[in-house]
Formats: C-alpha cells, sequence, structure tokens
C-alpha cells in the first residue's frame, strides 16, 4: 500500500519501455513487506542533469541507470564506489543525506552468476567492449582467470579494453570477429556481452556450435530472448550454458541490498522477471 512513508526507487534510461526492473524489484519489496515502489521514467540525455537533482531533492531512496546514461551520470553525482570507479560505468546509485553515490552492481552480477562454475585455468573470451564487456572483464580478472582474449567488431576498442586488462595485472590478447571461433577454441570460459542475439535480431549469434568448446562455460548477458541464439548453439556442443537473467537478477539483488540494507530474495526476483520476459516474449 502507497502511502506518505513510501520510499521510491526508480530507473532512469531511453528506451526504458521493455525493461523489467520494476516488476523484479516490487516484487522483492512485497515479498520482504518494504515500504517501497519503484518505477521506471524515460529520461532524455539533455534532462539527466535535472533528473539526478530532482531526485535527490525529493529524497529518493535510489535509482538504476541504464542505456544511454551509465557514463555520463557520473558528472551529476557527488561520490564513486571503487565499483563504479573500476569499471567507469554506473548502473546504481544510493541518495543518502542528499548525496547521490554511484556503484556498477553488473561486475556483481557475472561473478555471481559464474561463481562455482569457473574454469580458471583456462583463458576467458570476452565479446563485446562496451560498458557491459567491461564490467563482464571486471568480474572475470576477479574470478581468477589470468588471461583473457577480447573479441569486438571494433577492433580498436578491443584493443583499448585489452591495455585497461592489461594495466589492471591481468594478461590480455584481442582480435576482430572474424577471428573469433580461433580464440574460443582455447577458452574455459565465454561470455557474450554484445548485443548480438536481443530481440528482434533473434538469429544473430556470435558463434556457431563448432567453434565452442564442449568443456566450456557459455554465458550470454542477452535476456531477451531468454534462450539466445548462442545458448542454444552451447548446448548443442555440450557446453554449459547460463542464462543473462541470472546476471540481470544478481545486479537487481546487489542495488535492493544498496537501497534497503536487507538482503534480496532472489528467488522471488528471478520469479518476477521471468514471468515478464515470457509474456514479453508472447507478444513479441
Ligand atoms: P554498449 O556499450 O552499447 O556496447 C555494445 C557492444 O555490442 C559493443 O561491443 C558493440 O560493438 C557490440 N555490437 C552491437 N551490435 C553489434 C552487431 N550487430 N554485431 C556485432 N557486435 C555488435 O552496450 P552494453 O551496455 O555494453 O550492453 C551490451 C549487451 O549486454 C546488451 O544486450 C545489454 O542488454 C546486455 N546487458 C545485460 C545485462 C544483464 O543484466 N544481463 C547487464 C548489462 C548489459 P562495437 O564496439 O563494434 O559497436
Amino acid at each position: 500500500m502507497i502511502d506518505a512513508s513510501t520510499k521510491l526507487c526508480c530507473l532512469i534510461g531511453h528506451p526504458i519501455a521493455h525493461s523489467v526492473s520494476p516488476q523484479m524489484h516490487n516484487a522483492a519489496f512485497k515479498a520482504l513487506k518494504l515500504n517501497y515502489v519503484y518505477l521506471a521514467f524515460d529520461v532524455e540525455e539533455d534532462d539527466l542533469g535535472r533528473a539526478v537533482e530532482g531526485l535527490k531533492a525529493i529524497g529518493a531512496a535510489g535509482f538504476n541507470v541504464t542505456i544511454p546514461h551509465k557514463v555520463s551520470v557520473i558528472k551529476f553525482l557527488d561520490d564513486l564506489d571503487e565499483s563504479a570507479e573500476v569499471v567507469g560505468a554506473v548502473n546504481t546509485v544510493v541518495i543518502r543525506d542528499e548525496l547521490a553515490r554511484g556503484y556498477n552492481t553488473d561486475v556483481h552480477g557475472v561473478e555471481e552468476a559464474l561463481r562455482g562454475r569457473t574454469r580458471a585455468a583456462k583463458p576467458a573470451l570476452v565479446i563485446g567492449a562496451g560498458g557491459a564487456a567491461r564490467a563482464a572483464v571486471a568480474a572475470v580478472l576477479k574470478l581468477g582467470h589470468g588471461k583473457i582474449i577480447i573479441a569486438n567488431r571494433t577492433v580498436e576498442k578491443a584493443r583499448e579494453l585489452a591495455g585497461w586488462v592489461n594495466s589492471m595485472g591481468g594478461e590480455a590478447e584481442f582480435c576482430g570477429l572474424d577471428e573469433v571461433g580461433r580464440a574460443a577454441a582455447e577458452c574455459g570460459l565465454i561470455v557474450n556481452a554484445t548485443s548480438m542475439g536481443m530481440h528482434p535480431r533473434i538469429d544473430e549469434a556470435p558463434l556457431r556450435r563448432w567453434e565452442i568448446p564442449g568443456d566450456s562455460i557459455v554465458l550470454d548477458l542477452v535476456y531477451n530472448p531468454l534462450r539466445t541464439r548462442l545458448l542454444r548453439e552451447a548446448e548443442a556442443a555440450g557446453a554449459e550454458a547460463v542464462s543473462g537473467l541470472e546476471v540481470l537478477v544478481y545486479q537487481g539483488a546487489r542495488a535492493f541490498e544498496l537501497w534497503t540494507g536487507r538482503e534480496a530474495p532472489t528467488e522471488v526476483m528471478r520469479e518476477a522477471a521471468l514471468r515478464c520476459l515470457e509474456v514479453t516474449r508472447c507478444e513479441g
């Protein structure tokens, strides 16, 4: 029940119409009987600073940030947590005493999705070089993969990300997507951090089944559709396929804990996100 004490959390991005975060967080608030509500606001680049100031002024508990504001929001924040500083992008903001502090919970999301499943003795392949790839690389380094291969459509961006890995004490190589199959052959972990395969381009995949080692783990950050073409190719190759839904749930769980100070009901959040994505798929 919404009343005068209800605390506000929200998502700001552009576009936001297909986000499942409102369903996921509101289900979690309800399960723990917390007097919070989560809404989504479509905010264009020119309005970003005023939106952040407004949320601080009205005493919102915090907010998530999505495409295209994950980097540009930083200049409007008061402080950055180490997770956001390392990645150079923010997806969660906590407001306390009118101060806005930025976090990156995608790193935690990838780490948790892969916890107990890694094959750290072998190199990891991260496909993509945008914000999600940077979070994935930070998580993969934390999970103990010394060697990381970065493959990206724009090779220059792969080179930059590989340089960053080397500066963090890792050992990185890079290549274009034309060489991704050769790179995958030696890897124990493969992460797709591009938007390939995302609805509506559901037939795209960066790798085919014969390019995926049967003893590898394949995580696709894309979660709409739930079973992407890449995950189907991975299963056909005998590899362990991990859905981006897991990352979505764990990055959301970490944000929930930062805002409320309570342990997140991850199973409730997973079910709510699943329900929502299954409806979207039916409509799509
Ligand atoms: P981004 O910063 O815009 O980066 C997009 C990446 O995808 C770049 O590497 C880009 O390559 C590549 N790309 C885009 N279209 C491509 C195509 N047609 N063929 C080959 N490569 C293509 O976006 P992002 O924030 O990193 O997000 C990437 C994906 O991760 C999105 O699908 C997003 O939904 C997903 N994601 C999921 C979660 C989760 O919770 N599961 C969290 C974060 C992100 P170029 O550099 O060559 O342009």
